[in-house]
């Protein structure tokens, strides 16, 4: 567990177990805890016909991360004598998924926990899933007057929604539909705060950011308001400085940046009544608990704290009362609730292989023996020496295959012995005090290569988008020492399919510490905290579809059920997205392999065979099957 640092990144949610297999832990409703282990899932999984690469869902995360924001703002709240209450929304384009929704809305009833849409799509999901008209719609994003006019509509109805004003232009919208409609619209407005936070996802905020109105722009909206008698219309604010804020100094600089405008519309006339914070809660990716790029240096007890305390220090001292405290935390709802587990198919080593008739003797070429005396002559003191020799030789002689004075079988020999110069260098790394500059990369250039059934394209698309780090750990054999370390590479033919950064005992490694894979077991992998964004983002590159994907659901007893399941993409599913026609296809192959009995080729009953591999092929699963 702590080679891999799963307790640091793992939010007390995965652990492991004494069979040395990873565990999801759940608090059940009398506050037991319950483990199960992930190679079970896994099991019963692929016995159901839902085979690797998998996406677990597990509910209960979703639902406890739900009841963590919420009932830690309730405490914040009731310990600094907060006036007013918590309304979380969560946003739809974290993961639009239906079931993820379903399930939000269903453990949010109890906290009126709402939706966030930012378009017409997510609108209607947002009203046909939120039954619950205490929680609350935030509608952001460019709206035309056909989103403004559903929105109303669905106001008559009783739902609790509010419009966001992003740009200037939606204000005339906004005022022209709700006349026409004869309804009082909430209005939001989202304002660009001049506070710039640090982070990946920081375009959000600052002078520059493309979403918001500046100062300006929120007065002459006002006086708009106030021109059409709508300042009591306006009765929220919003910002969001960017996903992923890992300090907390940003998040208090930008809460009290709000607060500000706050009490200034306030003072204007407008009703206002909402703050909403928008999303940024980080997730610690990377167990650090710093103010690095992929982790926070916040609770989120602190992060609530901070939150009710910076609004009450800015408002109290203006006599604004206080308003409902909105966030829009998607990734830190989401993040641990997925988890993505595949297997390994092969390895590359880059180690020397067996090759008969390969020793050298005198009569080889002057080069292969000089490489061979390099590598004899290898001690910890001549390190560097070495290998720059080995290395230099090792060259010369592709040069001299290049020419054609040197044979295959003798190339062969060179790389053989380069290989086990470089090992044998690298293993007396650990002798030396002060490792040689030109040297420090060796243990990677010389890890192996473990080739895994996903596509990171697909599944992990902010891997390769945005170097994203992720948790990435064998979930089994862990009481096992791991004897390699590898990069993985996925099976798209693509070079950028590959991930070559890991968590563990510290922020970042090369590499990742693997086992030897065993002749009749699979090796399985889990990819955590991938529930935020990555789902429907990925693509379709080289065809790789969806993979499988079934909801866990944890039972007091410590029992589970597979709740929901959805089968991945068949092949002929991805073909017909990039608009092939399955059975036009099959219709040509079906002529060929007519044409091929006609000419004599094949036999009737070897085209029957011919044309039952093709069909099986085209509903199986886009990925590599056992
Ligand atoms: N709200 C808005 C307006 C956003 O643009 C985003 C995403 O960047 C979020 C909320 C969700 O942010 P996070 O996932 O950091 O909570």
């Amino acid at each position: 567990a702590e080679l891999y640092g799963i307790r640091n990144w793992g939010a007390g949610y995965f652990d492991l177990n004494e069979a040395g297999e990873i565990t999801v832990r759940v608090e059940t409703a009398s506050g037991e805890i319950r483990s199960v282990s992930l190679m079970d899932i896994a099991r019963g999984a692929t016995e159901r016909g839902l085979g690797l690469p998998l996406l677990l869902r597990i509910e209960n995360l979703l639902d406890a991360q739900i009841a963590r924001i919420n009932q830690s703002f309730a405490r914040a709240i009731e310990s600094c004598g907060y006036g007013n209450v918590f309304r979380g929304v969560f946003p739809i384009k974290v993961n639009q998924q239906c079931q993820v929704i379903e399930e939000i809305a269903k453990a949010g009833r109890r906290f009126n926990h709402g939706l966030e849409a930012g378009s017409k799509a997510e609108l209607i999901a947002a009203l046909s899933i939120l039954d619950n008209t205490e929680s609350l719609i935030i509608c952001n994003g460019y709206k035309d007057e056909e989103f403004i006019n559903l929105g109303l509509q669905a106001q008559r109805l009783g739902v609790q929604i509010f419009f966001v004003v992003e740009t200037p232009s939606e204000v005339d919208t906004i005022i022209r539909c709700a006349e026409r409609e004869q309804v009082r619209p909430n209005i939001g407005v989202r304002v660009k705060l001049a506070s710039k936070v640090g982070g990946y996802w920081n375009a959000t905020s600052g002078d520059r950011s493309i979403f918001g109105l500046g100062s300006n722009d929120l007065i002459a909206m006002v006086d708009q308001l106030r021109h059409h008698d709508m300042l009591d219309c306006l009765k929220l604010l919003h910002y969001h400085l960017g996903s992923q804020v890992p300090n907390i100094r940003d998040i208090r600089t930008g809460v009290l940046e709000a607060c500000r405008y706050y009490a200034d519309l306030v003072e204007e006339g407008a009703a206002m009544g909402y703050l909403d914070l928008g999303g940024g809660l980080a997730v610690d990716y990377d167990g650090s608990k710093t103010n690095y790029t992929h982790s926070k240096n916040y609770s989120l007890d602190e992060y609530c704290v901070d939150v009710v305390e910076a609004i009450m220090g800015t408002l109290d001292s203006e006599g604004v009362a206080h308003p409902v405290i909105i966030t829009e935390s998607g990734r830190a709802t989401v993040a641990y609730s997925s988890v993505l587990l595949f297997d390994i198919l092969d390895t590359t080593r880059f180690e020397p292989v067996e090759l008969e008739q390969t020793a050298l003797s005198d009569g080889d070429h002057p080069m292969l023996m000089n490489l061979l005396d390099a590598v004899n002559n290898i001690t910890p003191k001549n390190l560097q020496e070495s290998y720059n020799d080995a290395l230099y030789y090792r060259d010369e002689v592709r040069a001299l295959y290049l020419h054609g004075q040197v044979s295959l079988r003798e190339r062969a020999s060179a790389e053989n012995l380069f290989l086990q110069g470089a090992q044998k260098i690298r293993a007396l790394l650990d002798e030396v005090d002060e490792v040689p500059v030109d040297l420090q990369a060796l243990p990677e250039v010389l890890s192996d290569i473990y080739y895994a059934n996903m596509s990171v394209f697909q599944s992990l698309p902010d891997m390769w988008a945005i170097d994203q780090v992720f948790p990435l750990v064998p979930i089994h054999r862990l009481n096992e020492a791991p004897t390699r370390s590898a990069i993985i590479a996925d099976i798209t033919c693509d070079c950028d399919g590959k991930i070559d950064r890991f968590i563990g005992r510290q922020k970042e490694h090369k590499t990742l510490p693997v086992h030897a894979l065993k002749e009749s077991e699979d090796y399985i992998l889990g990819t955590f905290l991938i529930g935020a964004y990555q789902e429907t983002l990925g693509d379709l590159h080289n065809l790789f579809g969806d993979t499988n994907v079934v909801s866990v659901r944890i039972h007091d007893d410590g029992s589970f059920d597979y709740s929901r399941e959805i089968h991945g993409d068949s092949i002929a599913d991805v073909l017909s997205y990039v608009e092939y026609q399955p059975q036009a296809l099959f219709e040509s192959f079906r002529k060929l392999a007519e044409k091929a009995v006609k000419s004599g080729k094949i036999t009737p009953q070897q085209r029957k065979q011919i044309l039952h591999t093709y069909t099986a092929s085209m509903s199986g699963y886009t990925y590599f099957e056992k």
